[in-house]
């Protein structure tokens, strides 16, 4: 195991495919974004839902975003909850705002980005964490 400061090491890491959700962990191991898009009313939805929220059609296409937004919200865990996860923290977890998706959030790690550094609206970009099994989401501040 290799414990970096800052990243939830991997095998705390566990994610469950289904079939609303397999094409977006399908991309991510590829290291691309895909999000949900209703073909019907063009309505993004994500986290992935079976229905459009809006026209309540199934219909979907999944369009890839290069992942850059902006940072919406923030906590930093500072406190080993579980053994095993001091050596990495402080870990600051992000909610992103993604633009021209009708408001998509992502949640991910903030890397290089020190809790006393990180805002809220701060410009982020994404970035592939491998584990076992695939590849999460986290971002990286960008000019
Ligand atoms: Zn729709």
């Amino acid at each position: 195991m290799v414990t970096r400061v800052g990243v939830l090491p991997s095998e705390f890491v566990s994610f469950v495919a289904n079939p609303a959700t397999e094409p977006f962990w399908t991309a991510a191991a590829e290291h691309r974004l895909v999000l949900p898009r209703c073909t019907n009313c063009d309505t993004f939805r994500f986290p992935p839902a079976a229905f459009c929220w809006v026209c309540r059609r199934q219909d979907v296409e999944w369009v890839e975003h290069d992942g850059n937004g902006e940072l919406y919200s923030f906590t930093v865990l500072r406190h080993a909850v579980i053994p095993g996860l001091a050596e990495a923290l402080p870990i600051v977890i992000g909610v992103v705002e993604l633009p021209d998706t009708n408001g998509c959030r992502l949640i991910g790690d903030i890397l290089g980005c020190p809790p006393e550094v990180v805002e809220i609206g701060m410009p982020v970009a994404l970035e592939w964490y491998d584990v076992d099994d695939g590849s999460v989401p986290c971002f990286r501040p960008r000019a």
